[in-house]
């Protein structure tokens, strides 16, 4: 009974949990990490949830483009590895100089119809668990193509389904160039890979950002002779321009060929392949093309623009930090909004919005605190400030940029390329950000993002253990070298 506390008395906890609220309906546009991490949220926090998904749960992210291209980088880093065996002292059977003694091949190579039909099975059972957690959770999953019919009011063919709080969280889809449509045999984008029965002998890659780094770096490695054609100076434009070197430098040395200030005009199917026109007028030829030229909102013909629900030029829906759009009581987060393509930033801003919606107390979306890794070979992790924001005199900060090719963890695997890059305040020495580039990198980053989370000081890393041998040892000097003496500080 709302308001039965003893006459007189405070209401006890267990009182204060019965005084009944209206159960608040959401419901969620696109079952992605955006949509699916805040039904759990909504869910757990005593919500009726219903999701509209189109497709699979999990998203775009499940089904054709993280967990795909992150499998795929299982095996193509597993690949990549095996070039240094010889570095260890491994000889294959059958290698010249080892007696043959069983009919294993010399060379290792890539069943490109096995190794697709595992991401595809992986990718759907991931999707799998996400359905089944949600069900588990009480989250009704109505299948089908969803439009807000106004603001409270979502449509999904002519059933109309009426909600206190309306969440679109509908991700985006590849970009496509007038001159270069994929056909998805031999004109590609990152979502057509899966289908190929075989390896493309001679891969394109149009765009050198990191969807198109990080599949020309897997393509090398899995055995395709790979062309990546880069409107820019470096691969990587937008990331830590030493990282980007690296990674640059790695790819040409295992046989990339890199066209930088090469701007792709058109790309067309011959008779045995594909032919790719850049702007200066050469030609490349190749078996297939992957074009990765960036993404665009799937925002179109939703019934945005009816709602009054305000997006940009682009299409991309315009949000708050925590995630509001401009109409009250509908929220968007993930990749249709723009902010950033990150999973993780998806579904934080999926949780944020529930969070905020629900009444609950909730920190604004914090993009300076996001960690993000490149999965090339070596990958390329970081958080924080950047070293761009800190040569522009955005940030003040103190540096240390520490070559991997002295640590002796990295000697006895035989990594030679990478580095630990610290940034600091300049008298606190509190950690504002850092750079990895090493074939773990991503697992690495994550003691520098702690750092950067607490606001903790480079002597407090530098007392942290870290093991010995390892990698995460870099960091930790790293931070030694960033201590200053007690009456400098
Ligand atoms: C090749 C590639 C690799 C990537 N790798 C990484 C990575 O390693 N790490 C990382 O953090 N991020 C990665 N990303 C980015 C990541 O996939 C996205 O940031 C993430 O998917 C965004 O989640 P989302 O929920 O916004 O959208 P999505 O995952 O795209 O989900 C949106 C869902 O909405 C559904 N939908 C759309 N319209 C409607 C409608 N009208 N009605 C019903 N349903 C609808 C779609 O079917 C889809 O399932 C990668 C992206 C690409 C392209």
């Amino acid at each position: 009974m709302a308001g039965g506390g003893r006459p007189g008395g405070r209401c006890d906890a267990t009182e204060l949990g019965t005084v009944s609220q209206p159960r608040a309906h959401i419901v969620i546009l696109g079952g992605g990490p955006g949509g699916y991490e805040a039904a759990l949220v909504a869910a757990q926090l005593g919500a009726k949830v219903t999701v509209i998904e189109r497709s699979g749960l999990g998203g775009s992210c499940v089904l054709t483009d993280c967990v795909p291209s992150k499998t795929l980088i299982a095996t193509s880093g597993l690949m990549a590895a095996l070039e240094r065996a010889h570095d260890l002292g491994i000889q294959f059977d059958g290698e010249a100089g080892s007696a043959p003694v069983s009919p294993a091949p010399a060379q290792a190579r890539v069943d490109a119809a096995r190794l697709n039909s595992r991401i595809r099975d992986l990718a759907l059972a991931q999707s799998a668990d996400v359905r089944t957690r949600l069900l588990a959770e009480g989250v009704e999953i109505v299948s089908g193509h969803g439009r807000l019919a106004a603001p409270g009011l979502v449509a999904v063919g002519d059933t109309e389904i009426s909600a206190d709080t309306v969440l679109i969280a509908v991700g985006a889809q590849p970009r496509v160039l007038p001159g270069a449509v994929p056909d998805g045999e031999r004109l590609l984008t990152c979502r057509h890979l899966y289908d190929l029965a075989e390896l493309p002998s001679e891969l394109i890659v149009v765009g050198s950002g990191v969807t198109g780094a990080e599949f020309a770096s897997a393509f090398v490695a899995l055995g395709s002779r790979v062309t990546l054609v880069s409107s820019r100076e470096h691969v990587l434009p937008n990331e830590d321009t030493d990282a980007a070197v690296v990674v640059e430098e790695v790819s040409r040395r295992r046989g990339m060929t890199v066209l930088s200030r090469s701007r792709a005009a058109t790309a067309r199917r011959t008779a045995s392949g594909v032919e790719v026109g850049l702007e200066d007028g050469r030609t490349v030829r190749g078996s297939h093309c992957l074009l990765t030229v960036g993404m665009v909102p799937s925002t179109h013909g939703i019934g945005l623009e009816e709602s009054g629900v305000a997006t940009d030029d682009r299409g991309y829906i315009t949000v708050d930090r925590v995630s509001r759009t401009s109409v009250p009581g509908v929220y968007a987060a993930g990749d249709c909004t723009g902010v950033w393509m990150l999973a993780s930033v998806a579904a934080m801003q999926g949780r944020i919005a529930m969070w905020h919606a629900l009444g609950e107390a909730v920190q604004p979306l914090r993009l300076g605190h996001v960690a993000a890794t490149i999965f090339t070979e070596p990958e390329i992790a970081t958080v924080g400030v950047s070293q761009q924001d800190i040569d522009r005199g955005v940030v003040g900060a103190r540096v240390v940029k520490l070559p991997l090719a002295t640590n002796a963890r990295a000697k006895m695997e035989e990594f030679r390329d990478g580095f630990v890059k610290l940034f600091a305040r300049r008298n606190s020495g509190i950690v504002l950000g850092g750079v990895v580039v090493a074939p773990q990198a991503s697992e690495l980053i994550l003691g520098v993002s702690l750092a950067v989370e607490q606001q903790l000081t480079v002597d407090q890393i530098a007392h942290t253990f870290a093991v010995y041998p390892s990698l995460s040892g870099s960091v930790t000097e790293a931070a030694r070298r960033l201590m200053l003496p007690v009456d400098l500080t």
